[in-house]
């Protein structure tokens, strides 16, 4: 029995991807020195995986920013605006990841959007009626040919045609079906260049198989793969899907001419049932992915085997895979060195990962495979009883009654009496909550961590940041201020180390997007507040201003969905637990004299199901009353602000509403602006602000940039309804752009204020 992975980080076990890539963006490195580390990286993670016994070692599965636009690069569908800046290959590249804006020209990024139900984000390719779609690129070829030299024939990794046209955004009246001649020729030409090239196998990843399918979604699939396998050559060819199951297409999924089929026994929950019922080919191989690719728990080998015996009853041809890539999860538990082994045994990460494929395929291949060491070490490690257990939380959640997830009087009412508690101006400015984590910022932080100042001295420096914060922010005439959350490393974390329950870890980064990586806190045991969290800074920020200081938190959807979740528990039940703790943070800011608190819900749309019919039942029924209950004690002139990242909540607008906040501000300006008509067309109640420009590039946006999304949004958006802001935090930008940002927003506002008056 063989063992495959579907795909390794590529981001360096210390982040070494990232912070090189930086150096490269700000040219204090050149591209060689880039490249560099770019190898170094992938020669490290091929020998781990060969080290470990692996035998089918992905390559591609590299990056500089992001797999899906790695394959608009290789499929030349790169809109004209970035390859026509002249800059080097490389360049372009970012160009279209980041935007520009330099002497060659000014264009901003493509639009970003979430990876499935995962936290990982991908650029969107944008095709026109001038694409041209043809094998352009030899990055595959390439990383396959430098595997190869180090000893290792890899399976190279690719966004199959399939994914890749469904994701791709159509900005002319061409739509994907008129592709499929182009697509299909480029990934034959592919696979022929592949069996050239002596791969043995070609692994094409179709997350989007998992997804609802029409007829004609079926109809496009087939006809892209029937043409693609018709000439594949010797090469064989592995079909990947992960996220879910593939339902709507198994039958005509498991009759092409593929080589390998790759299914998620992890999340997929019918794929058992699919295989069960339908049979599974013979003279194909079965991908089977037993391994969580995106928790960092041990795997249970029972559960395993049991999976592996029912599909063996169907097919003796099983690959033991992951469930999706690693690219999920962090890289090394090696680098945890603050976490005792009590926790740390029930860890594993990308390598350990690696380490569990290697032992299931020792007791898979063991005659007994109940007697060996390793099964029998991995069941008593799932059967002993951890800690962390709360009754008295486990109570309150039990006791939870329907009215506790009603806040009363209703929207109309409340608004009215925040028109005239707070008296602001039409169209009010704001921001999300978090300024620039500028480099002093965050080495203060790591001083603190490792003692090097003390407390009093690390809190002095957070009053003068908050105190220049506000004064900055009344300097430019924001009307609702932010205390600029430097005291927070990451909007989740910063609340899992004041939540018990809840275990931190060192070095676990997962890539968010292109340089980005998020370090998701463990959800442990019952959660319950430990302490007031955020109010101390919120009531100092508030003491140096008359204008409304926004409290800040993350709400329960969001720090659940950043977070490793258990799975001992049901996510409903634990997200209930956490709503009590920031319910209980909300009422204090409440009590402290704050009048505007902000719930941030940016990963709300996140975990929402892949399939329609999953979304109620499995999600939104638990997730938007959990919202609820964190604000439905506060008084009706407290306002509750809420905000979302990635607008793509057309489909679920009405639960939007439903979570009763009073405001909801969220990114916008990436996505065109289509949320606007869904607003309209729902009669939206909630005040917006869909931010008027994009914080994800280091641009700056004009005032008459500005003026022009507010127009739009005016349009659209009744007067009074409208708030003006950027579309996400500013944490990530440095100081040079976000003030004269901010200052064209607050300039547009008046601008736009003036004109309606
Ligand atoms: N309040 C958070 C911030 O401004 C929200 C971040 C987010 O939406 N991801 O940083
Ligand atoms: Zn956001």
């Amino acid at each position: 029995m063989n063992t495959s992975i579907i795909g390794y980080p590529r981001i360096g076990n210390l982040r070494e991807l990232k912070f090189a890539s930086e150096k490269y963006f700000r040219k204090e490195i050149t591209l060689s020195e880039l490249e560099d580390t770019a190898k170094e990286i992938r020669s490290y993670n091929l020998n781990l995986q060969k080290n470990s016994g692996l035998d089918f070692i992905p390559s591609n599965d590299f990056s500089f920013y992001d797999g899906v636009l790695d394959t608009a690069f290789l499929l030349n569908a790169v809109p004209a605006r970035y390859t026509s800046l002249g800059l080097s290959e490389l360049d372009t590249y970012f160009a279209a990841a980041r935007g520009y804006q330099g002497e060659k020209g000014d264009v901003k990024a493509l639009a970003m959007k979430k990876w499935y139900n995962t936290n990982y984000h991908y650029m969107v390719p944008e095709i026109d009626d001038t694409t041209e779609i043809r094998l352009a690129g030899t990055k595959p070829f390439d990383l396959f040919s430098e595997a190869f030299e180090n000893g290792a024939k890899t399976k190279p990794v690719i966004i199959g045609a399939y994914t890749f046209l469904k994701l791709a955004r159509y900005v002319g009246s061409k739509k994907a079906t008129d592709f499929v001649q182009q697509t299909a020729e480029a990934y034959s030409e592919l696979l022929a260049k592949f069996s050239s090239f002596g791969a043995e196998w070609v692994q094409f990843d179709e997350p989007s198989l998992v997804k609802d399918m029409t007829a004609e979604d079926i109809a496009l699939f087939t006809s892209l793969y029937e043409k693609i396998l018709s000439n594949k050559g010797i090469v064989k060819v592995l079909a990947q899907t992960y996220f879910g199951d593939v339902r709507d297409c198994y039958k005509e999924f498991t009759s092409l001419d593929f080589d390998g089929i790759g299914l998620d026994f992890v999340e997929g929950k019918k794929s058992l049932e699919l295989v069960k019922a339908n049979g599974f080919p013979k003279g194909k191989v079965l991908f089977a992915g037993v391994v969580n690719g995106k928790n960092i728990w041990r795997n249970n080998y029972a559960s395993t085997l049991k999976i592996i015996d029912e599909l063996k009853k169907h097919t003796d041809n099983i690959v033991i895979n992951t469930s999706c890539s690693l690219l999920h999860v962090p890289c090394t538990l090696a680098n945890e060195t603050k976490l005792t082994d009590s926790y740390k045994k029930h860890f594993a990460y990308a390598e350990e990962k690696l380490g569990e494929l290697a032992e299931i395929k020792k007791i898979l291949e063991s005659g007994s495979p109940a007697e060996t060491d390793e099964y029998i070490r991995n069941t008593a490690l799932h059967s002993e009883v951890r800690s962390g257990r709360n009754d008295a939380v486990r109570e309150k959640v039990a006791n939870l009654t329907e009215q506790d997830f009603v806040r009363l009087p209703e929207f109309a009412e409340r608004e009215k009496i925040q028109k005239e508690r707070f008296n602001l101006p039409l169209f009010p400015t704001t921001t999300i909550g978090s300024f620039p984590q500028t480099a002093e910022v965050k080495s203060k932080r790591k001083a603190f961590r490792t003692g090097e100042i003390s407390e009093s001295d690390y809190e002095k420096f957070l009053k003068a940041k908050i105190a220049d914060c506000v004064a900055l922010q009344e300097e430019i005439g924001l009307d609702v201020l932010v205390h600029g959350e430097f005291e927070r490393n990451d909007m989740v974390e910063y609340f899992g180390e004041c939540l018990d329950g809840y275990i931190f870890t060192e070095k676990a980064w997962v890539q968010s997007y292109g340089t980005r990586c998020v370090k998701p806190p463990v959800v442990w045991g019952d959660i319950s507040r430990a302490k007031p969290m955020t109010v101390k800074w919120s009531v100092f920020a508030q003491s140096l201003t008359d204008k409304p200081m926004k409290g800040m938190l993350t709400g329960p959807v969001t720090i659940l969905n950043w977070s490793f979740p258990r799975e001992d528990i049901s996510l409903k039940e634990s997200a209930l637990q956490i709503a009590l703790a920031i319910r209980e943070e909300v009422l204090d800011l409440e009590a402290n004299g704050i009048s505007v608190i902000q719930v941030d819900e940016a990963a709300l749309r996140e975990k929402l199901p892949l399939r329609k019919s999953d979304w109620r039942e499995d999600y939104l029924d638990w997730a938007i009353p959990a919202f609820r209950y964190v604000h439905s004690g506060v008084k009706p002139e407290t306002q509750i602000h809420t905000h979302m990242c990635y607008s793509e909540f057309a489909d679920i607008i009405r639960d939007i509403d439903d979570m009763d906040a009073d405001v909801i501000t969220f990114e916008a300006s990436r996505s065109d602006l289509t949320i606007l008509d869904v607003l309209k067309e729902n009669n939206f109640r909630t005040e917006v602000g869909p931010g008027v420009y994009d914080i994800h590039s280091p641009r700056v946006p004009s005032k008459d940039e500005i003026k022009d999304a507010v127009a739009k949004m005016r349009a659209r958006i009744p007067a009074e309804k409208l708030w003006i802001n950027p579309d996400c935090g500013l944490k990530t930008r440095g100081n040079e752009e976000t003030v004269p940002s901010l200052k064209n927003l607050v300039d547009a506002a008046k601008e736009v204020r003036n004109e309606n008056c």
